[in-house]
């Protein structure tokens, strides 16, 4: 497989030479040490999901240098309260490892709670309160006995697990938030949201189709929500995923324990988008809904299939690129392309499953790369060796592409247009053109 991959990576790579399907493809496992693999730890991965509650607090309970995730990193969106784009620390220093940092811990909340009015607390453990063993349970529960709030504890030390063990700690996170609103006598209405992040305020679009069919939306985890909102949830008659990476195990949970049943969308691309809304529709099952589901689905697949049609010209035969966090959205991207007249001919993500992976061979063809969990080198490799135009990922993607004379589209958190939704499509799509017909890449590419 040449120089760029180590040998413990090839069970994570689908090549046309070295071909790992099924139970046998390398995916949902530690990442292999040295290989520079780009995912985030533990602690990162349930931040991430817990951090848009707009009117939460995070305290980080560890090392200061944990805390410089915050919001300026992940900017979703607010139409209220903007106390998530704070983010506090215990600062645990030397003397705090010796001797223990749970009464420093303490001392935070109450400040917070006195200072700031909080309602709501996640308390993060990271690393090194794993290794020193922290009671951050007791700390959270004499909290919330003392001030009559929640203290939801996060032991997510980075090294316990991978970034999808994060995401499942923010899940059980939720579920003890919202667990005791359930009541069982109510009547479900509406759906809730669940896995996404208000990112670029597609949060926003999304609500704004369901408000034109006449399907409400109870609760959104966790783009713009609130503690009053996200503990309206188990009223919910209908639990739609998107990011189903990060948010599929709380579905799993309310399923069992309120009884809401789920399904995963994708707004992403006009296909998923018009499929997405028309399956809501019909599960709500309301004939009015479906009625005004089928019109508004109709039109604005209309339009957007008419703004596709002038760019397809500029775009069609290019070959693309695609490594991004979860496998549904590495999935709704290669449609995506395929709508545009563009063939992916690598893929991969860091979080995929075995079913996602399953959904990617299929949907690609035979020579297509698809990886696991890569890192830097081995996209250098596979982006040359199938000439890639473009590569569509992260911030840490980025200068890759760009050192490579390869055009870049940001798709990650740090993203400013709104790239889901019908909205997203004209958005995806220009910013597309604007990056693969831009004049500079012949000038580069010669260097
Ligand atoms: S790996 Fe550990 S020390 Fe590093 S950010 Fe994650 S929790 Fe903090």
């Amino acid at each position: 497989m040449g120089t760029a991959v180590l040998e413990e990576r090839k069970q994570s790579i689908i090549t046309r030479d070295f071909a790992c399907s099924g139970e046998g493809f390398g995916c949902e496992r530690a990442s292999v040490a040295g290989s520079v693999s780009q995912r985030a730890c533990v602690y990162c991965g349930a931040r991430v999901v817990l951090n848009p509650i707009t009117d939460a607090f995070h305290i980080v309970h560890g090392p200061i240098g944990c805390a410089s995730y915050t919001w300026d990193i992940r900017g979703s969106l607010s139409s209220g309260s903007d106390l998530y784009r704070n983010s506090f620390s215990t600062d645990l220093r030397e003397k705090d490892i010796i001797f223990g940092g749970a009464e420093k811990l303490a001392r935070a909340i109450d400040e917070i709670v006195q200072e700031k009015d909080a309602r709501l607390i996640f308390v993060y453990a990271t690393c090194i309160v794993g290794v020193i063993g922290d009671d951050i349970e007791a700390v959270c529960r004499d909290a919330e006995e003392k001030y009559h709030i929640r203290v939801i504890p996060v032991k997510a030390p980075g090294f316990s697990g991978t970034k999808s063990q994060g995401y499942k700690l923010a899940c059980e996170a939720m579920m003890q938030l919202i667990r005791p609103h359930y009541k069982e006598q109510e009547k479900p209405q509406g759906v809730n949201i669940l896995g996404d992040f208000n990112l670029a305020g597609e949060m926003w679009i999304i609500k704004n189709y369901f408000h034109k069919i006449g399907v409400p939306v109870v609760s959104t985890f966790t783009g713009d929500a609130s503690y009053d909102s996200l503990i309206r949830a188990p009223q919910a008659a209908l639990n739609i995923v998107q990011c189903a990476g990060s948010s599929v195990y709380l579905a799993k949970c309310m399923e069992e324990e309120f009884g809401i049943p789920y399904f995963k969308v994708s707004f992403f691309g006009v296909e998923d988008t018009t499929n997405s809304l028309l399956r809501v529709a019909h599960a709500i099952g309301r004939p009015e809904v479906i009625c005004r589901a089928e019109q508004f689905t109709a039109v604005e697949k209309m339009k957007a299939e008419h703004f596709l049609a002038q760019y397809r010209p500029h775009l069609a035969g290019r070959r693309a690129a695609i490594y991004v966090g979860g496998g549904f959205k590495a999935i709704s991207l290669i449609r995506q392309f395929a709508e545009m007249g563009i063939r992916t001919v690598v893929v991969g993500t860091q979080t995929g499953s075995k079913d996602d992976y399953e959904v990617i061979r299929h949907l690609t063809e035979d020579d297509t790369v698809i990886l696991d969990d890569t890192n830097p080198a081995e996209l250098e490799r596979f982006m040359r060796e199938m000439r890639a135009d473009i590569l569509v990922g992260g911030v840490k993607e980025r200068p890759l592409a760009y050192k490579l004379g390869i055009a870049f589209c940001d798709h990650n958190h740090e993203r400013k247009h709104a790239l889901g939704g019908y909205e997203g499509v004209v958005n995806f799509t220009q910013e597309i053109n604007l990056s693969l017909n831009s004049p500079v890449w012949k000038y580069l590419r010669g260097a």
